[in-house]
């Protein structure tokens, strides 16, 4: 008998971010696969059970997931903000895509959730208010000259860009770079958004120019956001700058 597997986005941290829908979702499940904090995060009842891990773990972790699905269980995996961004619904997708054929006969959902750089960008005002990417800094999956490759092409179209993963113990070196390099292609002053922990009570907001960027104003819990030569500041006194992209496109910096 084969049993369900919903991947549920936790949103954010602050648990008001966290939809009915999801909530629902995890009470109904009995087996919890995840990134411990994130697991950590539930208040799970003494009949659903915790399968913790460590974060390097994706698909050893979504095949274990998808193991007890396939015998009947009613499996949660969890991810912070959407698990549909840089976690676990797709490598839950690649785990079925490259396993047994029983797999794909279990009832699979994903429940989205609130990703870092739309609780990020809601504390900043609207930076995300005209056309935007996002891209991982993290090479872990991926070489660092195909990252510098987007982050060129992004910037000369004229994309708001928000970096996932921009910095991490192994790679201090790469949101420097990626700066460097950006420096090259938009003006000094687009403003830059630096978004720790969004939604959490450690929360922190940061908004400084291009120019001004380093990679110290980041750590692993931060969502950069950088804007486009459109982009706007508006400055309050007394009161953190509100940052917003104007809807229409008025040619600048092309
Ligand atoms: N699925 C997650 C992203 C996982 S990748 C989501 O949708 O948000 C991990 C990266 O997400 C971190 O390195 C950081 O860049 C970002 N991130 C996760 N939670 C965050 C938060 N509360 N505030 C700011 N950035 C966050």
């Amino acid at each position: 008998m084969s049993g369900s597997l919903t991947v549920v986005g936790l949103g954010p941290g602050n648990p008001d971010q966290m939809t009915p829908e999801a909530l629902a979702a995890v009470a109904a499940a009995e087996d919890f696969f995840g990134y411990f904090p994130y697991i950590d995060r539930l208040n799970l009842r003494p009949d659903q059970r915790r399968h913790a891990s460590d974060n390097r773990e994706e698909l050893a972790r979504a095949r274990a997931a998808l193991e007890m699905a396939a015998n009947g269980g009613k499996v949660c995996v969890v991810s912070g903000g959407d698990p549909g961004v840089f976690a676990m619904a797709a490598a839950v997708c690649e785990a079925i895509d490259e396993g047994p054929v029983e797999w794909r006969s279990i009832d699979f959902s994903v429940v989205p959730g609130v990703t870092a750089m739309l609780a990020v960008a809601a504390r900043a005002g609207a930076p995300l208010g005209h056309d935007f990417c996002a891209i991982s800094l993290s090479n872990n999956l991926k070489p660092w000259k195909i990252i510098e490759k987007r982050l060129i092409a992004a910037a000369e179209a004229g994309f708001v860009m928000a970096f996932y993963n921009p910095v991490s113990k192994a790679r201090p070196h790469q949101l420097g770079d990626a700066f460097a390099l950006l420096r090259r292609h938009l003006p000094g002053e687009v403003p830059v958004i630096f978004g720790r922990a969004a939604g959490r009570p450690d929360e922190t907001i940061r908004i400084v120019p291009l120019s001004e960027a380093e990679s110290g104003m980041a750590d692993m819990a931060t969502c950069v956001i950088v804007g486009t030569a459109e982009t706007r500041i508006i400055e309050r006194e007394g009161q953190r700058p509100i940052v917003y992209s104007p809807r229409s496109f008025k040619g600048a910096g092309t």
